[in-house]
C-alpha cells in the first residue's frame, strides 16, 4: 500500500484502488481507512496471521533504515526528483523517434552516444527493427 498526498492525481489502473488487490495506491487522507478495511478482508481470508513478530520486525527495520531522516539529504533527494521530472518534460528527445514511447535516461544516452543512431533515440524494439 502506497500513500500519496491529495495534491496528486492518480493516473493508474483501477485495480490499484481495489481493497482486494495486493498493491494498493491511496491518498494520505484515506490511509487509515484503507488499512482497517484491508486488515478486515485479510482476517476473513486467513485464519492465521500472515506475518509473525519476526517478519513484522524485519519489515519495520527495512522501512526504518530506508527512511531519510537527515534534512539536508532529504532536501537533495527532493531536488533530484524535481530536476529529473522537469528535464523529462522539457526535453522532447526522450521518446522513441518511431513509436514515440518514452525511453529511460539510460536508453536515451545509449542512443545519443551511438553513431549509428545518428543523434536519434529509439526504444529497445526499434533499435533492433531499424538497424
Ligand atoms: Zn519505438
Amino acid at each position: 500500500m502506497v500513500s500519496f498526498t491529495k495534491r496528486c492525481t492518480f493516473k493508474v489502473d483501477i485495480e490499484y484502488r481495489k481493497i482486494v488487490s495486493n498493491e494498493i495506491i491511496v491518498y494520505d487522507i484515506e490511509l487509515s481507512e484503507f488499512i482497517h478495511r484491508k486488515v478486515s478482508v485479510l482476517k476473513i481470508q486467513h485464519k492465521e496471521p500472515l506475518l509473525n513478530e519476526n517478519d513484522i520486525s524485519t519489515i519495520y527495520n527495512a522501512f526504518s533504515n530506508a527512511n531519510i531522516t537527515d534534512s539536508t539529504i532529504r532536501a537533495e533527494h527532493i531536488h533530484a526528483i524535481k530536476s529529473n521530472t522537469t528535464a523529462e518534460r522539457t526535453n522532447p528527445r526522450s521518446t522513441c523517434s518511431i513509436c514515440k514511447k518514452p525511453v529511460s535516461d539510460k536508453v536515451k544516452s545509449y542512443c545519443l552516444s551511438n553513431k549509428k543512431f545518428n543523434g536519434k533515440i529509439y526504444c529497445y524494439e526499434h533499435q533492433k527493427a531499424v538497424f
